[in-house]
This record gives C-alpha cells, structure tokens and sequence, in this order.
C-alpha cells in the first residue's frame, strides 16, 4: 500500500484530481473539500499489484487538527497550486515545509499545476513553476481535472518514484 497525499490551498483543484484520477469524473462547481477523505486505486507496476491510497485534505485553518493523520505515513505527495491564482503557487513553500515535518525525506513529491485548461487565465508562468520544481529536484507537471490532461501522468510519476524507493 502506497500512501500519496493532497497538498494545496482550498480550490485548486484537488477533489477533482483526486476523482479524475480514481473514477474518471470532474465536477463543475464542486463546493471544495470539507475535511479528509480518500479513494484507494490499484496498479501493476511490473509484476506486482500495488494498492494506492490517495487522501485528499481541504486547505483550511478549521480543519488543522487533523493534519498529523492525514500526513501519518505519507510515502509521496502531489503539491498543488491552480495556474489561474498566483497566490495558490507562492504557497507552495509553506505545504511542502509542512508536508517535511511529518514524512520521510524520500518522500516522493511532484508539483502540479492544475487548470491547464484555463490558459488565458494563467497567472503563473509554466517556467517559473518549473524551474523552481527543477531547483528542488520534484517533478512538475501542468494538468486539468477538467479534460484529464496529465492526471495520470502526475501519479504516474510519484509512483514509480515511491515503487523504486520502496522495492
Ligand atoms: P479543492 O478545494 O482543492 O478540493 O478544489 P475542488 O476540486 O473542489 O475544485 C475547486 C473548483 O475548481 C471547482 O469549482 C472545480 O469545478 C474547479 N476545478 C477543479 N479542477 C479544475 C480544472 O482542472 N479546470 C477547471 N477549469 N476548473 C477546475
């Protein structure tokens, strides 16, 4: 079982990554997430079935006491910012600094821009987020939970990072 958790401000998107990825569904309009919940999804990586378990958290002071379970064993992350809300990407800095209190430093963490969808709306040039992914050695991908761009590509990533790391 690989645990993979949901990091990112409330709204940019992880719900809907998280359903994208597990059932293939967007919602439009979606109410943000309300404290913690997780969907499990498996895979065969080589020979061997892995189980994943993605937990998805919402991004609010309120629910702060739940932070050391949802964090708890964590072996990846995907850290999130939404391209259209540059203050989304500036946080960053402060979920990962959280994320490295609870987890292993073999942590596998990749960097997700959501809403690639939204290009005319970008705040956030794709350079930028990726040489600061680079600077920190993660992967960085752009996605849409809209049209599935990238979803699986992006878990794709920490989990073969997390299967080799663990393996
Ligand atoms: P969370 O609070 O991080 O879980 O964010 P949600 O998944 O609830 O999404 C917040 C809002 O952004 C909702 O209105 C979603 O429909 C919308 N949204 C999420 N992902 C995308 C995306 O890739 N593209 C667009 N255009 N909207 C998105």
């Amino acid at each position: 079982m690989y645990k993979i958790v949901l990091i990112g401000d409330w709204g940019v998107g992880k719900t809907n990554i998280l359903s994208q990825y597990t059932r293939g569904e967007f919602i439009l309009g979606s109410p943000g997430t309300i404290g913690v919940q997780f969907s499990t999804k498996e895979l065969q990586i080589d020979n061997a079935i892995v189980k994943v378990q993605v937990w998805d958290t919402a991004g609010q002071d309120k629910y702060r006491a739940i932070t050391s379970t949802f964090y708890r064993g964590a072996h990846g992350a995907l850290a999130i910012y939404d391209i259209t809300r540059a203050d989304t990407f500036n946080r960053l800095e402060i979920w990962l600094k959280e994320l490295k209190e609870y987890v292993k430093d073999d942590c596998a963490i990749v960097i997700v821009g959501n809403k690639s969808d939204l290009p005319n709306l970008a705040e956030v040039k794709t350079e930028k987020a990726k040489n600061f992914a680079k600077e920190n050695s993660y992967a960085f991908f752009e996605t849409s939970a809209l049209n599935a761009s990238n979803i699986n590509n992006a878990f794709d990533t920490a989990i073969q990072q997390i299967h080799l790391i663990q393996s």
